[in-house]
């Protein structure tokens, strides 16, 4: 073993986290978290989860990381930049900037590996660990804030300091104890309210809450079924996602960390026509969308959302 001691551990793992291009990473202890549950207790209850079922399961993991992770002791949070910037062109379909780049899971997974492997160099013995990006019953955003490396804000999304919200979280689950005071983070909204008022579905109902169900984001990519004539129009020219609420923080326009050099972006995604998406086979839909976020979505959503924005366009142009 060498070097047992948690605190200089701490050290240790945040310089190779830092070599690994993330933003920012913080340890946290699996104490209980009634507060963020009872958050999501409250999302499920008033129904502001859409068909987001999933959230509604999983319950006891989310309240308990030792059922992801037998004797876990420390939650490492670590978060990775895609701040990159983009020019959308006027009467072509948005796509979020999360979906003009390769899918973000395989890309934090693989650093988050080679991040534990250093750590089992370090320590000289092997670790044991649950890594999670997004798909496990994890309150990854609460985690973070434990961790002290980030602030959720009136967006309801995470901001880091100097990175921003365009961030992507990973966790690592360790049976190990690793000492580090969290920095304790000022809420950074302030009197803000750019996101509220820029919201263009009135989905950001107050300082902090969001109905899924109105969000643009949940109804390009989580929603399974087909718009209705509202839904379909609220849309507006986004293909997949929205940033709108991202764009106008002014977190994120004064962010120094920019987007880690994985992300690079697939500039052609901004060319392509309504048309171009409407006339894809199933074989051209996997050659142009494999290993981007955009595959996870399928070729049915996809055309569903391009109908959709293809009306909301020519409505535009009439304006
Ligand atoms: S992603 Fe778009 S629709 Fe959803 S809350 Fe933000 S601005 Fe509103
Ligand atoms: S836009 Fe303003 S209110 Fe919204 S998250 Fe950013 S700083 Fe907070």
């Amino acid at each position: 073993m060498i070097d047992p001691n948690p605190s200089t551990l701490a050290l240790q793992i945040r310089k190779e986290a830092a070599r690994l291009g993330f933003a920012a990473i913080g340890f946290a202890a699996p104490t209980p978290q009634p507060l963020a549950l009872q958050r999501v207790n409250a999302m499920v209850d008033e129904h502001r989860n859409g068909e987001m079922h999933y959230l509604e399961t999983n319950m006891a993991e989310r309240a308990n990381p030792a059922l992801l992770l037998p004797g876990v002791q420390t939650i490492i949070s670590a978060a990775i930049s895609y701040n990159y910037p983009v020019e959308y062109r006027k009467g072509f379909p948005q796509i979020s900037r999360y979906a003009l780049i390769e899918d973000y899971h395989r890309v934090v997974r693989t650093k988050l590996e080679e991040l534990l492997a250093a750590m089992q160099q370090i320590v000289g013995e092997p670790l044991a660990a649950f890594i999670a990006v997004d798909s496990s019953p994890l309150l990854e955003k609460n985690w973070a804030e434990v961790a002290g490396i980030g602030k959720t804000g009136k967006n309801t999304l995470l901001k880091v300091p100097s990175a921003g919200s365009y961030i992507f979280l990973g966790e690592i689950l360790l049976d190990r104890e690793i000492h580090s005071t969290p920095l304790t983070l000022p809420n950074y909204c302030g009197s803000c309210q750019a996101c509220l008022e820029n919201c263009p579905t009135g989905a950001l109902i107050a300082p902090g809450k969001i109905d899924a169900s109105k969000c643009i984001s949940y109804l390009t990519i989580e929603l399974k079924r087909d718009f209705t004539p509202e839904e379909a129009n609220m849309i507006g020219d986004w293909l997949i996602g929205c940033d709108l609420c991202q764009e106008v923080c002014p977190y994120n326009q004064q962010a120094s960390i920019s987007a880690n050099a994985a992300f690079t972006i697939h500039q052609e995604l901004l060319n392509l026509s309504t048309e171009d998406i409407l006339n894809l086979t199933k074989s051209s839909f996997r050659k142009l969308f494999y290993g981007s976020p955009i595959f996870r979505i399928g070729l049915r959503r996809l055309k569903r959302n391009a109908r959709a924005v293809e009306e909301n366009l020519k409505k535009m142009e009439t304006i």
